[in-house]
């Protein structure tokens, strides 16, 4: 199909996400038609570096070989079929594979054991937000109704993870309609509500945390954070600690720990768990995003034994979790999923992700200098560049001028696929991604800002 009724049909039938479609509809937009390692083609033949992995999605590069003949493979057999009442090898293989793997990464508490299928991060955390909640209530404990989360936090769109979201421009609209929750600091150094400086900001945010569970526990069902790195809410990195210390508290406290790791997840942080920094062993654990590459739509929340066996009893006693989607467990999706893991072993993704972690470290310090560079801010291969008006003061860019965007659409021309969170330049590139074009993404970037940027 042509170029011009694409782009007609696009604007006349899409409603686009995280879009002022009036805006939208007044620019040209990038069809991408093609993808090949970490770059995207568009329907012009031109190549862009994908510096954002297509949204956090993608690991091994696109159209890897291996997974390409998995799904394939698996066309040739079976695409879908029900988790209701039955099953189906790529699921059962799956569930396994990845247990096994929570197992050996995260050995400090409780193993998480059992698998609950759905098909995108928003759900992985309805189900984790609801499984705790019905596992006080299973144990006829049934004050508990509130969430704790963090401020700048983000667990997805859909409204259970809604309401334990902190982003005011995305979550505040929808208050009426959301459930209980309670906001602790988010330990954003650079902006410290409680205007401490790295690291102090950490100690002192654990300790409001710390307030905040001591005067509710009876009532808090558990709390629900991103592990070290807050994505969404500007690729926000947590100073050492913070995280071990939630998990003390939760402990001290008999509260459950949520860890959605639907963005960190998959080797993003360096590790393949980002709570694997902290030797932390969550109650709870959303994963989605990497599983499958960015191939099919799948997640995944897995529990330990206690919470599983807390909805074990007789079929009257109700303790059964009444829940589950059309495509849980769909049998392409988790087949991609188990070739992508075989890739970590077979590539040691994880392995060779030092030297790159380093080069990017380096890039980040150089950019850093800048005269509009706020922060740079860094876990692994996740990396956010907070550009500012006022570098003293902080004082941040006019909102609507939208500098970020500014940014990243100059970094179109010179073939650099990016998306900005306001004026948080992202850096979240596939894994696979060589030194070299890592490089090269850095260096547009710093490009970028200098132009956009300088006065
Ligand atoms: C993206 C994201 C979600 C939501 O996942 P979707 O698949 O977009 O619904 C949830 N939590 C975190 C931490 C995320 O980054």
């Amino acid at each position: 199909m042509n170029k011009k009724t694409l782009i007609e049909w696009d604007k006349k039938y899409i409603w686009h996400p995280f879009t002022q479609m009036n805006q939208w509809l007044t620019e040209e937009p990038v069809i991408f038609t093609e993808g090949r390692d970490c770059f995207l083609k568009d329907i012009d033949g031109k190549w862009y570096l994908d510096g954002v992995s297509s949204l956090w999605v993608n690991i091994h590069g696109h159209r890897r070989a291996e997974i390409d003949e998995a799904v394939k493979a698996q066309i040739d057999k079976l695409a879908h079929s029900t988790l209701l009442g039955a099953c189906n090898e790529p699921s059962i293989v799956l569930a396994q594979n990845l247990a096994e793997m929570l197992i050996e990464r995260l050995p400090w508490g409780e193993p998480l054991t059992k698998i609950f299928y759905s098909d995108n991060g928003s759900t992985a955390v309805e189900i984790a937000l609801k499984i705790a909640y019905q596992y006080w209530v299973n144990q006829g404990i049934k004050e508990k109704d509130t969430f704790v989360s963090l401020k700048e936090g983000y667990h997805g769109d859909t409204i259970g993870a809604v309401s334990v979201g902190g982003i005011k421009l995305f979550h505040e609209i929808y208050k009426p309609l959301l459930s209980k929750s309670i906001q602790a600091p988010a330990p954003y150094c650079y902006r410290c509500e409680l205007k401490l400086n790295f690291p102090s900001c950490g100690l002192a945010c654990l300790g409001e945390m710390e307030k905040i569970i001591r005067q509710n526990h009876e009532r808090i069902v558990a709390v629900i954070v991103e592990p070290i790195v807050q994505c969404a809410g500007g690729i926000i990195v947590w100073p050492q600690g913070y995280l071990k210390g939630l998990r003390k508290l939760c402990n001290k406290y008999e509260i459950l720990l949520i860890a959605d790791e639907v963005a960190t997840g998959f080797g993003r942080t360096g590790r393949m768990f980002a709570c694997e920094h902290e030797e932390v062993t969550p109650d709870i654990i959303c994963l989605s995003k990497g599983i499958t590459n960015g191939y099919m739509p799948l997640a995944v929340t897995a529990v330990n034994e206690k919470i599983f066996n807390a909805f074990l009893g007789e079929i009257e006693e109700r303790k059964t979790f009444y829940h589950g989607h059309s495509y849980t467990g769909n049998p392409l999706a988790c087949a991609a999923a188990i070739a992508s893991l075989e890739i970590f072993k077979k590539d040691r993704t994880l392995e060779n992700l030092p030297p790159k972690i380093e080069l990017l470290k380096n890039k980040l310090s150089e950019i850093a200098e800048l005269s509009h560079v706020g922060d740079v801010r860094q876990k692994g291969m996740i990396a956010g560049i907070e550009l500012v008006m006022d570098k003293k003061t902080k004082e941040p860019f006019a909102w609507k001028e939208q500098t970020g965007w500014k940014v990243v659409r100059l970094a179109r021309k010179y073939g650099v696929w990016l998306r900005p969170l306001g004026d948080v330049i992202v850096i979240m590139p596939p894994l696979v991604i060589s030194e070299e074009n890592l490089a090269r993404l850095l260096e547009v970037i710093k490009d970028c800002i200098i132009r956009i940027s300088s006065d």
